[in-house]
């Protein structure tokens, strides 16, 4: 078994480690980049984005044929966890969520005029995007089959009425991915949708406030009260909407896994050089056991998420769904974060708790990691159903 990265992946790692430290890491000290969010400034996002595209570092996960560099998910992993380790870092290089997950599931399933229309402009970073699936109480949320928001056949098109909530992005997005009620069929009765953000027939009601720090367009509740889209616009067949959702939802929750792994190991560079140097009872931090336990579990439990998120990319890679991969890599990631946040919190003392560090920022935001892409208990349901139905095989080779 050869756990190396080819050389170009491995190369391309290191080009991305290096504009991290250089260009982007400095920012974070100073408050005049952030904007209300707690976000990187916009003006300032695009000025490093420009710098993104000149080293050649921008949009990792898109074909080069687009204007992006054309990485499988191995090498995303290897990548997108040096761009974590910035709070800026991945939107940098166009790839953060949502429009991560919306420019992977059109190059993979949207037909090349649809292509044309609505994926290459996230590319190119004119254009941000939204994913808009879930609904308030009693529509969808962890079950999708609870979905009320209706497109109903009208002419040649269709007419979307209904409501949603915790779209991220929506208020910068141009492009939205709309999944909406198309039959009562339990299988095939929802549809993918695209619709650009000037259409009338739709509103955003409300930027929800939340806990942490918020994506550029933060997280809303959005109403749609005969809002038409043309038949052109549907992606993939009608009734395939949970297959689009499946298919986003598998390389999302991954690149989030790697994006958070990094985060993870960012937060631990912050207590390094304070254990090192803390002295407490005639010994450094460092060298007292209680320490040393905390760091050795976090050192640990971060490898133990890196090699099921690397399993998770490469079973992806091959063509495989890897649903029961993805589910564990989600699961352990979402806690790896956690973890290490509040250890890195805590070996640092009060300061920990103060807004000198960036660790607060991680830890509200962390605490996102466990309900975003499907909550914790969702993939663990969908392990126990692949552990009845595979018996001992659930654990196997490739
Ligand atoms: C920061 C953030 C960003 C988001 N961005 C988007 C977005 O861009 N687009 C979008 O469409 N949605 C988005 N969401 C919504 C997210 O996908 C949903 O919150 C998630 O799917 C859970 O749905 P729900 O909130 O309705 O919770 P529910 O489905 O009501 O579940 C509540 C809780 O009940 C438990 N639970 C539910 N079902 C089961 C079960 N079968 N077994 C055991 N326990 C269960 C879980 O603990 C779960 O957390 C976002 C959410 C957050 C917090």
């Amino acid at each position: 078994m050869d756990f190396s990265l080819p050389p170009e992946i491995e190369s391309y790692r290191r080009r991305v480690r290096a504009f991290v430290a250089e260009n982007i890491r400095p920012l974070e000290s100073d408050a005049a980049n952030f904007d209300d969010h707690e976000n990187i400034d916009q003006e300032v996002l695009g000025r490093v984005r420009q710098e993104v595209k000149a080293a050649g570092l921008w949009a990792p996960q898109m074909p080069r044929e687009r204007g992006g560099q054309g990485l499988a998910m191995v090498g995303l992993a290897a990548c997108y966890e040096e761009m974590g380790r910035s709070i800026f870092g991945p939107v940098c290089f166009n790839a953060a969520a949502p429009d991560d997950g919306n420019m992977l599931l059109l190059d993979k399933v949207a037909t090349e005029a649809q292509k044309e229309r609505w994926l290459q402009p996230i590319i190119d970073g004119e254009a941000r995007s939204a994913f808009v699936m879930t609904e308030p109480m009693p529509g969808a949320g962890s079950d999708p089959s609870a979905m009320r928001t209706t497109a109903t056949r009208r002419g040649g098109g269709w007419v979307i009425d209904g409501h949603k909530w915790f779209i991220t992005g929506a208020g910068v997005a141009r492009h939205f991915i709309l999944i909406a009620r198309t039959s009562d069929d339990p299988r095939k009765g929802l549809t993918a949708f695209l619709f650009d953000a000037g259409q009338p027939g739709w509103e955003i009601t409300r930027r929800i406030p939340i806990m942490g720090p918020e994506e550029h367009g933060g997280h809303c509740e959005l109403k749609f009260d005969g809002l038409e889209i043309g038949d052109e616009n549907r992606l993939m067949a009608v009734g395939e909407g949970l297959k689009v959702t499946q298919i986003r939802l598998g390389r999302a929750r991954l690149t989030h896994c790697m994006r958070w792994l990094g985060m993870a190991k960012r937060a631990l560079e912050e207590c390094f050089s304070y254990v090192k140097e803390r002295q407490s009872f005639g010994a450094t931090l460092a060298e007292h056991e209680g320490v040393q336990w905390l760091l050795g579990d976090a050192a640990m439990q971060i490898e133990i998420g890196r090699l099921l998120t690397m399993r998770a990319a490469a079973k992806l890679d091959s063509g495989d769904f890897a649903r029961k991969e993805v589910s564990m890599a989600k699961i352990a990631v979402a806690e790896v974060l956690h973890q290490a946040v509040d250890t890195a919190i805590q070996l640092i003392g009060a300061r920990g708790y103060s807004k000198d560090t960036p660790l607060e920022w991680m830890y509200r935001y962390a605490r996102q990691a466990r309900l975003v892409d499907g909550a914790s208990e969702i993939h663990k349901m969908v392990l126990s159903r692949a552990l009845l139905n595979d018996g001992i095989d659930f654990w196997g080779w490739d």
